[in-house]
């Protein structure tokens, strides 16, 4: 497999930046993934000098794993790592022939200073845009801790072993042969999981804020900048920071830039939001806000922050239908994300629950892929738009059901079916399938406060033209409002109406 020609003259640039020598071991079989594998790795050694390949036997075939010389460092792709993990692989080069990791200096000694034997076995998509984040993160910390080890494993070459592991959602994470965890995760997110987060005395000392932000996504990271460019103390509270900029692939309507990805985005929104010293406090759920003299804010690990305004901007989530076998079934053939866990269920049948745009996408995109999709919609007729519509009925492999209510995802240990109504006739009936795709929209992130703040009927937050709620100093924006579109540039728009009625607010008290 020749390397195409605009991969390879941007891996030429990207190898010139080794800093030492590293040796590539490689297990390879004659099977076609294994001659792909070797010629990669072949083709590799060929463009840099400071490559060296050796054939062995690895725990997987085809794999190679990528090692300083002298020192195996535990990293290991099992599969050929392009498509979206072609990133992965130029960072592991790179970092294991020394080129330091962009992280916080804070992390590396975290990672350092990790005791015991950690094996972690990552299960990803080449089509998965979540699952680089996970792999990288891994690798790093393979790199950094000589007890710490990652193999990368693509579920398309090792098909087998992820039908035994019982695998239909990707990136699924392995630490030490026990399952660790789904979905994109950070580093520091690894981290937490595995019980170095930082404590609650360390947020609890701290001084009160002028303006605190929760939520790290488009309008808080706005909300953030707007506020620490007034040079006022500033701090953002984050569960996650980037938000659902964080899931989303490709984006065309950011305007001024024609063309971006979530996670490039949110990584320039956190240089920037950092380059006015905003406290980021990522990884932190709020629990409880309470207007005393301060506004107080209780975070999950017991810590109470304080501060003189507030800004909420807790954005939304993906709904669930909220029929039994979603929760139970969840990544276990129910699934949220086309683009990461489509490939999973190729030459399978599947459902989309819900007739939106979005459904109708997921649809399109589902019926490349799979052998069959059948799309229910509770309405009618269909709410997507016609262009889509009409795509969709173009489709040969796709059923669409109107008018029908799911009642049930079934399953033993995954997902075997779906149960719905037919809602005219009232007839109830079963399809054998494997997932369940849901897309029926979102829900605001403001369950958590309780009857404090004004909402409307959809748990939105209710607030004027100035960002601010019913509770004095407190202000809100984005997708967590009651504004009427939810947009990254409606929400960064909405965060910087919030900081400056928030300024506003403390100049006037
Ligand atoms: C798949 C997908 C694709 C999309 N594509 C586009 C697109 O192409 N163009 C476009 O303009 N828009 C798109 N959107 C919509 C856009 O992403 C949202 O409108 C935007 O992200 C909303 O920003 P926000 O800051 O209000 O909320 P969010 O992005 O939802 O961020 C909320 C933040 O609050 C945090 N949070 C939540 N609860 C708590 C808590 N209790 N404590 C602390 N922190 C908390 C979250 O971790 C996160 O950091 C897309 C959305 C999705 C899901």
């Amino acid at each position: 497999m020749a390397l195409e020609a605009d991969i390879k003259a941007q891996l030429a640039q990207y190898l010139q930046m080794m800093e030492g020598d590293i040796l590539l071991k490689v297990s390879a079989g004659d099977d076609k993934v294994s001659r792909e594998v070797l010629d990669l790795v072949d083709e590799l050694a060929t463009m840099s000098s400071h490559i060296k390949v050796e054939n062995v036997k690895l725990d997987r075939t085809p794999s190679f794993s990528v090692n300083r010389i002298g020192e195996d460092t535990g990293v290991t792709f099992a599969g050929v790592p392009l498509g979206h993990e072609f990133t992965s692989l130029v960072l592991a080069l790179l970092q294991v022939s020394g080129r330091a990791p962009k992280v916080d200096q804070k992390i590396i000694d975290q990672v350092k200073n990790i005791k015991g034997e950690y094996h972690f076995e990552s299960y990803i998509s080449l089509t998965c845009h979540n699952c680089p984040d996970v792999v990288q993160a891994l690798n790093i910390m393979s790199v950094l801790n000589p007890n710490i080890t990652h193999t990368m494993i693509d579920g398309g070459a090792f098909k087998d072993e992820v039908e035994a592991k019982n695998i239909l959602a990707v990136p699924t994470v392995f630490l030490n042969g026990e399952s660790f965890g789904s979905g994109r995760m950070s580093i520091e997110e690894i981290l937490g999981k595995m019980g170095s987060e930082a404590s609650a005395s360390e947020f609890n000392e701290k001084d009160p804020f002028d303006v605190l932000v929760v939520g790290g996504g488009p309008a808080g990271a706005s909300a953030a900048i707007y506020s620490a460019r007034k040079g006022i103390r500033t701090g953002i509270v984050a569960e996650r920071f980037g938000g659902q900029v964080m899931d989303t692939l490709g984006i065309e309507n950011f305007i001024s830039v024609k063309y971006t990805e979530g996670p490039k985005l949110v990584a320039s929104l956190e240089e920037h939001v950092k380059e006015y010293g905003v406290d980021v406090m990522n990884l932190q759920r709020a629990k409880r806000l309470e207007k005393k003299d301060l506004i107080e804010l209780e975070l999950e690990n017991g810590a109470v922050l304080k501060s003189k305004t507030v800004i909420l901007s807790t954005g939304a989530r993906w709904r669930n239908i909220g029929v039994p076998g979603e929760a139970e079934f969840k990544n276990k053939g129910v699934a949220y994300c086309v683009h990461c866990d489509g490939p999973l269920f190729e030459g399978k049948d599947v459902a989309v629950v819900g007739g939106g745009n979005s459904g109708i996408e997921a649809a399109i995109d589902l019926a490349g892929i799979v052998k069959h999709v059948t799309v229910l919609e509770f309405m009618p007729e269909l709410k997507a738009d016609s262009v889509l519509q009409e795509r969709l009925y173009s489709l040969p492999n796709v059923t669409v059901l109107k008018n029908v209510q799911t009642k049930e995802i079934t399953g033993t240990d995954k997902v075997d079916g779906i149960s719905y109504v037919d809602r005219e006739t009232g007839e109830e009936k079963h399809i054998e399938l494997a997932g369940v795709f849901v897309q029926i929209g979102l829900v605001p992130n403001t369950d958590w406060l309780g009857d404090t703040i004004e909402r409307s009927r959809f748990g939105e937050i209710v607030v004027d033209k100035h960002g601010a709620t019913n509770i004095p100093g407190v202000f809100a924006a984005g997708d967590c409002t009651d504004s009427v579109y939810k947009q990254i540039i409606i929400s960064m728009g909405s965060g910087a109406t919030a900081a400056l009625g928030a300024f506003d607010y403390l100049i006037r008290n």
